[in-house]
């Protein structure tokens, strides 16, 4: 197969770079095209040279397949095609469309001059994937627009628009569209006579002299997270680029390239590899087909609570007209200052204009009359959470909206199909389960009813698209995969508590392992009443937890919303939100366990991290065994994005392989709680999740 197309342009040799769909810079296109650049090199009829990108792109970079394959003597990576670039004495272009990320970047910085259009983003965001720029970004970037500005590009991974780029000195030159673009390339390779690139000493930024740079290096270390906490690849980064202003340039290279090595075998950096396939991995779902899924042009939400106005925002931010119905004129007040503030907000920090602002405001239609969603073609409930009143919902609906029209239901733990059970089209009948707030965070669980059909399936992934979620799919079990696993985990959290450890030592010590907060200020920001109201209705999955919860809404210790829950929170301490440990409720857990017979005991850090993480691995494993997730990966996801488990690590379903089933088990039965089935047979083959092929644990 070939990559590269050539054609020769009065002088001028113009390369396309062809890999659908982005033009990865993979080991078979670097193969190709590495004796392409030495042709053109010896070639003297060629003056100069043009890389331009098929497919509307220049390059997204990197194969991120290749970085766990294990190189031959034959392989040819972007590295090499760089190096027969900086051999040459042609003059080279970049011709940039849309995007130069990564390796694409990279090729690009090798060149002499970048002409772009100005819809182009570039940037090198490795440090995604816990890589550094491998391909001499960390050596040439800073050279070209001074060591402060090129780390702050790298270590955030961010992507900066043409017009910031040229300012910069990125790149060269903007033109307003594609079909200027080789022109423009054209003319600068035709009227440039010598190399342009210099081996210059690497500046730190603009007014800042030499002597400043151990000083920025510090600062930089100081910035990042530790390496056991998600900065392994940081502190590499910026170990690379005071190599740029401390060494030579060859040695710079070289110095690269070695820290380059050992992070694409560091833990962190396949643990967010794999973070970035299971991603990609979502949207197969076995029993689709090719089934097509409907456009959705006009939404409704029926209740303008937390979640119905979150859920409002984002349809309007994707463009989708939505109308809200609520039955209480308080809710629909509040909704609308909080639909108005999100948006002046977004006006204040310039990420919109106040006319765009205005526009998706009135986007948002806000209504008593429920005929207005005759033709919508997605109707999600947010009431609140009981059947009863749902189901008078969805009665309702099913009566009102076009009958192609998708019902579906944001509920957090209520049973999809008993819904669906109450309208005639339970194949059009979905669960979407957005997270608090839900404009902002990113997962979305898409519920499987026993009759929803592939179309409204399909259809449900495409609109998650458009909502710009990350969606996995779950089945209609109690929890479905997140909040199924977060009562494991709150209740593994509960009985340290009993064992006299101090809730704020248990927060501190999920904090330390990454997640944003640990399990008590995360019960105390959602609601003590929720959990008590969950645990009420199903005794059977609160088994095992602390009568705490029970105290606390006597004491009516709410969390956060009542400024005392597990912790304290005083307006005076980080707005409110900061937790402050009380004594009093270290007592109360005292009490509860001496009531049960529970002694205080000695626990290492390490055992209250092993009883939280493997309590989320033990349910995780359930959720496989029963079909409730289909894949390791989604439980992953489910769990980086919905609950903050640090992706450094993976996911808990990827820690487990990581840190071995085998253990894990021991561990779960050591503990005293029910191991898995799967859990255990993985254990006993000494095997890895990882290892499970799609589709396997499904129970048809
Ligand atoms: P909320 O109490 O903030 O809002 C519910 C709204 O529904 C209220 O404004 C109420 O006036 C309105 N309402 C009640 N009955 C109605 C009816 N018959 N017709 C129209 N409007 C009606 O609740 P919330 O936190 O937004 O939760 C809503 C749903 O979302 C629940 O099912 C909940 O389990 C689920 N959920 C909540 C969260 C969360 O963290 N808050 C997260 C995910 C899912």
């Amino acid at each position: 197969m070939s990559f590269i197309r050539t054609e020769d342009r009065d002088g001028v040799r113009v390369i396309t770079l062809d890999n659908p769909p982005v033009n990865s810079l993979s080991f078979a296109l670097s193969g190709e095209l590495v004796p392409i650049v030495e042709a053109a090199d010896k070639d003297d009829g060629v003056k100069a040279v043009v890389f331009i990108g098929a497919n509307g792109i220049f390059s997204a970079g990197a194969d991120v397949n290749d970085f766990s394959t294990e190189p031959t003597p034959e392989t040819r990576t972007i590295r090499d095609v760089i190096a027969a670039v900086e051999r040459s004495n042609k003059i080279y272009v970049a011709a940039i469309q849309k995007n130069a990320l990564g390796g694409g970047l990279e090729l690009s910085l090798a060149c002499d001059y970048r002409v772009a259009t100005a819809d182009t983003k570039v940037g090198l965001p490795e440090i995604k994937l816990g890589l550094l720029p491998g391909a001499g970004g960390t050596q040439r970037l800073p050279r070209l627009i001074g060591a402060q500005d090129a780390l702050d590009m790298m270590l955030k991974g961010k992507n900066v628009k043409a017009a910031d780029a040229k300012e910069k000195g990125i790149l060269d030159e903007v033109v307003e569209s594609a079909d200027g673009l080789l022109d423009a390339a054209l003319k600068l390779a035709k009227n440039t006579e010598k190399r342009r690139i210099s081996r210059r000493k690497v500046e730190l930024g603009k007014g800042i002299t030499a002597q400043a740079a151990p000083f920025i290096v510090s600062q930089a270390h100081k910035m990042v997270p530790a390496e056991d906490a998600g900065g392994f690849a940081a502190h590499k980064l910026i170990d690379a680029v005071e190599a740029a202003f401390e060494l030579p340039f060859e040695f710079g290279i070289a110095r690269e390239a070695r820290l380059f090595e050992e992070l694409a075998r560091s833990a962190p950096s396949f643990a967010l590899r794999h973070v970035f396939f299971a991603e990609r991995e979502l949207a197969k779902i076995p029993g689709l087909g090719d089934a097509k899924p409907l456009e959705v042009k006009k939404a409704g939400v029926i209740g303008a609570g937390t979640m119905g106005t979150g859920i409002a925002i984002t349809f309007a931010q994707a463009g989708i007209p939505v109308a809200v119905i609520d039955s209480n004129a308080d809710a629909v007040e509040k909704a609308r200052q909080t639909v108005f503030g999100m948006f002046m907000y977004q006006v204040q920090k310039g990420r919109m204009t106040q006319e765009e602002a205005w526009k998706l405001g009135q986007s948002i239609h806000f209504t008593d009359d429920y005929n207005e969603l005759a033709d919508a073609d997605v109707v999600i409930e947010a009431v609140f959470e009981s059947m009863d009143v749902k189901k008078q919902v969805f009665e309702k609906l099913d009566g009102i909206v076009k009958p192609e029209g998708i019902l579906a239901s944001n509920t957090s733990t209520l049973d999809i199909d008993e819904m669906a059970s109450v309208t005639k089209r339970r194949d059009k009948f979905v669960g979407l389960h957005f997270f608090v707030p839900a404009n902002i965070m990113p997962l979305l669980e898409i519920v499987r009813g026993k009759d929803t059909s592939a179309q409204t399936l399909a259809t449900a992934f495409k609109l998650g698209k458009t909502l710009r979620k990350t969606a996995v799919l779950s089945t209609n079990a109690f929890g479905f995969i997140g909040n199924r696993m977060v009562f494991d985990y709150a209740k593994a959290a509960g009985a340290l508590a009993e064992e006299g450890i101090s809730p704020m030592r248990i927060d501190r010590v999920a904090k330390t392992f990454g997640f944003p907060m640990g399990p008590f200020a995360m019960g105390d920001l959602s609601g003590i009443d929720v959990a008590w109201h969950i645990a009420k209705a199903r005794p059977d999955v609160a088994k095992g937890r602390t009568d705490v919860i029970d105290r606390l809404v006597e004491m009516k210790r709410l969390g956060q919303k009542t400024m005392a829950g597990y912790f304290r929170y005083d307006k005076s301490v980080g707005k409110g939100r900061e937790p402050i440990a009380d004594p009093e409720i270290e007592a109360l857990f005292a009490d509860e366990a001496k009531k049960h017979g529970i002694a205080p005991r000695e626990v290492s850090d390490d055992e209250i991290l092993q009883r939280l993480v493997f309590a989320l691995i033990n349910r995780g494993a359930y959720l496989l065994e029963e079909g409730v997730a289909l894949r390791p990966g989604d439980i992953d996801i489910v769990y980086i994005f919905g609950y903050g488990f640090p992706p450094h690590h993976g996911g808990p379903m990827w820690y487990a392989d990581e840190v071995g089933v085998k253990h894990v088990y021991d561990k779960v039965v050591e503990f005293g709680w029910e191991p898995a089935p799967l859990l255990k047979s993985i254990a006993e083959k000494n095997g890895t999740f990882a290892a499970l092929k799609q589709g396997e644990l499904i129970n048809a």
